[in-house]
């Protein structure tokens, strides 16, 4: 860490392992020096807004309780609302939420929405509990955490281990101790209750409309393209259908149950159908199956790490041959990894623009709700993919003007419009 975030650091975070809050301080400075006249503002996107860390006790299914640590960061406001996901997963951890949420304020400023970031999370796994005690954990989360949540406030959305079903009982949570029918107060929700058409494919959508893209200024074809994809669920595997049908050969798909792969591209729809039938990839006819280090080295013009953060580190990043890579999940490259893959002339584009898909339909979501009038899914997905493109080009030629990284130029982008939304509103009191 460079000694400007070691002295940022908040007394609340492990000075010796800070963990993912370090990745996005070092990322912050590196952004600095374009900032102009606003640069001498930049400390307060070094500092969450708001923290709240809650005990979530619950009654399991066998009569005894349980305690669970549950967390929901407000990073900025200064655009609006809060905007992030819930994950429910047993690693989560305070700096990580910390990171998430200012990830999401740099992704929603980067795609124009007038959202903060925001981002939450339960310290479990949720595959050891049943479904009843599921919503038990995340009734009375949504409980602890109704204060500072609300449409007008911070929206809560899916993430890692979350889903529509989540979001229903988390608005149905709120919306009782409201006395209320609130829609709007959650995104990602079942479309039977204001959630919108298109949401569950959104993130992927965006990572296909931006993969094209990026693959268009490399003068890249989609048809024909080899594609390696890690993640085959929401993301990776509505990701992976679209590059099909675009006639892209995806070679290799790396899931939680192992990696598969054909030379000649794989079958994207009888995989799918093989998914939802086992709940993986593993043994899929017609594929054969690669090692952890296959999977990186295999050739490719475009990877997509669609999983989870961290990924791709100093450990696996020489091994990476591929023209772009796509970030799918949230920061699943750490910045060693990023500079040994971009010294290789490979073109990163980052996960706040690539996967900013979903925040952007959660932001049609939320329009729709507040106007109770729904729109065709054909209407959302242009215009996702027109938002989608507009941030793509914004990030590109920021890039090329200052002779700077897409992921640095991202950031020039996001951190200029929070800070002017910061400056003209003026400190207070
Ligand atoms: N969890 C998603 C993300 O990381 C979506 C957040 C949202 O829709 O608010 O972008």
């Amino acid at each position: 860490m460079s000694a400007s975030s070691v002295s940022d650091l908040p007394s609340y975070l492990n000075p010796h392992d800070p963990g993912p809050w370090a990745i996005y301080l070092q990322q912050v400075d590196r952004v600095a020096p374009y900032l102009g006249s606003l640069a001498p503002l930049v400390g307060i996107l070094k500092r969450p807004k708001r923290i709240l860390v809650v005990d979530v006790p619950i009654r399991l299914d066998d009569g005894t309780m349980a305690h669970f640590e549950g967390y929901r960061v407000q990073h900025s406001l200064s655009r609006g609302p809060g905007k992030g996901g819930v994950r429910f997963h047993q690693d989560v951890t305070l700096s990580e939420v910390m990171a998430l949420s200012a990830w999401m304020s740099i992704k929603s400023a980067a795609v124009n929405l007038p959202f903060g970031g925001a981002k939450g999370g339960i310290r479990f796994d949720p595959h050891q509990y049943s479904q009843a005690e599921i919503e038990r954990i995340t009734r009375r989360y949504t409980s602890e955490i109704h204060d500072i949540i609300g449409p007008h406030k911070d929206i809560p959305a899916p993430d890692v281990n979350t889903n529509a079903q989540i979001m229903a009982w988390m608005m149905d949570t709120y919306s009782m101790n409201e006395g209320g029918t609130n829609t709007g107060v959650v995104t990602g929700k079942p479309v039977s209750l204001g959630g919108s058409l298109g949401r569950i494919q959104a993130t992927g959508r965006g990572v296909y409309v931006i993969a094209c893209e990026a693959a268009r200024e490399s003068g890249i074809e989609i048809k024909g393209a080899r594609i390696a994809i890690q993640g085959f669920g929401n993301v990776g595997g509505t990701a992976a259908r679209l590059f099909h049908d675009a006639g892209a050969h995806v070679v290799a798909i790396y899931d939680h149950t192992g990696i598969v792969h054909a030379e000649r591209g794989l079958n994207i729809p009888a995989l799918l159908d093989h998914v939802q039938k086992t709940g993986g990839v593993a043994g899929a006819a017609g594929t054969e199956t690669l090692s952890a280090q296959e999977f990186w080295s295999l050739p490719t013009d475009i990877l997509i790490p669609a999983a989870l953060e961290g990924q791709i580190t100093e450990h696996n990043a020489d091994l990476i041959h591929t023209r772009i890579l796509v970030e799918g999940a949230n920061g699943p490259t750490t910045p060693e990894a990023d500079d040994i893959i971009s010294a290789k002339g490979t073109v990163i584009v980052p996960d706040v623009v690539a996967n900013a898909g979903g925040v952007t339909v959660s932001y049609f979501e939320w329009v729709q709700d507040f106007s109770s009038f729904f729109w065709t899914e054909q209407e959302i997905n242009h215009r996702l993919e027109a938002m989608m493109r507009a941030a793509y080009a914004a990030m590109s030629s920021v890039a090329r003007q200052h002779g700077v990284s897409l992921r640095t130029a991202a950031f020039i982008v996001a951190c200029t419009r929070i800070l002017e939304a910061h400056h003209v509103r003026g400190l207070y009191p």
